[in-house]
């Protein structure tokens, strides 16, 4: 078996293809989130991806990483770790040294003929360490917990130019701007801004390419399913499936003691988790 099929997300991202499902791509800021994606996945008997930011790389550190990874791996079921936007080139040169399965380059920074060299260098180092690579052409709107606000305006993905974008780059999966928001939506949400026939046109040009839906925040049921059908193979879950977990650390930290807090948090945090699997049909498929 040769790169990339000896790489744990090309794995799940190509089974969940050819059968039909989606990944949840789930963003964890500390132990208890790993705990709950975990949980989850066994229950469920359903492939995840673990995701963290580069600040996690930075506040943490090698040493969370590397347990995320090794009971992320060690777990019954196929888990991965993934770095989302890695927007700063020394965070990309760092996560190289880290022990991530994927890495999602993310090059808001750049204009899109140097976001193409700077993907296929990335992309052809990467390969060295079996690590596949996410990226972007355009950009989307909005930001997220323990990402940069650069204040820079969308750019919608073309659907003429992605085929070209994969050709030239090399990438695995491809994260497109459509409409898409870092949530949350502004009012009329996803129904409202989402332009669908560029995504559908996009999903046509490369068919063979797992897409990744960023911008979740919220979305209904319906909108997950459709986006299914228009190529979506990982659908990133960051606040939707911790608002539970949260709301329960905000009511109780002061009244019960540490180890049930985190306890019966790890269980709520699951249940949303698990609730994702179910929409993305990720159930029953590890
Ligand atoms: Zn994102």
């Amino acid at each position: 078996m040769s790169f990339p099929h000896t790489n744990r997300t090309y794995q799940i991202f190509s089974k969940a293809k050819a059968e039909g499902y989606a990944i949840g791509g789930y963003c964890v800021y500390n132990a208890e989130g790993v705990l709950a994606v975990i949980r989850a996945a066994e229950r469920c008997r359903s492939p995840a991806l673990i995701q963290v930011f580069p600040w996690t790389m930075h506040n943490q550190g090698l040493p969370f990483v590397k347990f995320i990874v090794e009971a992320a791996h060690s777990a019954s079921v196929p888990i991965a770790v993934h770095l989302d936007h890695c927007i700063q080139p020394a965070d990309v040169e760092l996560a190289l040294t880290f022990p991530f399965d994927s890495i999602m380059v993310d090059g808001s920074l750049f204009s899109e003929e140097e976001n193409s060299k700077y993907v296929r260098d990335i992309v052809k180092r990467a390969a060295e360490k079996n690590i596949t690579i996410e990226a972007e052409i355009g950009r989307m709107e909005g930001c997220e917990d323990g990402l940069p606000d650069l204040g820079l305006d969308e750019i919608l993905t073309s659907p003429d130019t992605v085929a070209h974008f994969i050709e030239e780059t090399g990438i695995h999966f491809l994260a497109p701007s459509f409409g898409n928001v870092h949530g949350p939506y502004p009012p009329g949400g996803a129904e409202k801004w989402w332009q669908v026939d560029r995504l559908a046109g996009i999903h046509k040009a490369i068919p063979d390419i797992p897409l990744v839906l960023h911008g979740t925040h919220p979305l209904s049921d319906e909108m997950v399913k459709l986006s299914m059908t228009m190529g979506m193979v990982k659908i990133n879950q960051n606040r939707t499936v911790r608002e539970n977990y949260m709301k329960f650390i905000g009511d109780n930290s002061s009244k019960l003691e540490l180890t049930k807090l985190q306890e019966q948090g790890v269980e709520i945090y699951s249940r949303e988790v698990e609730r994702f699997m179910g929409v993305a049909g990720s159930v029953g498929k590890a």
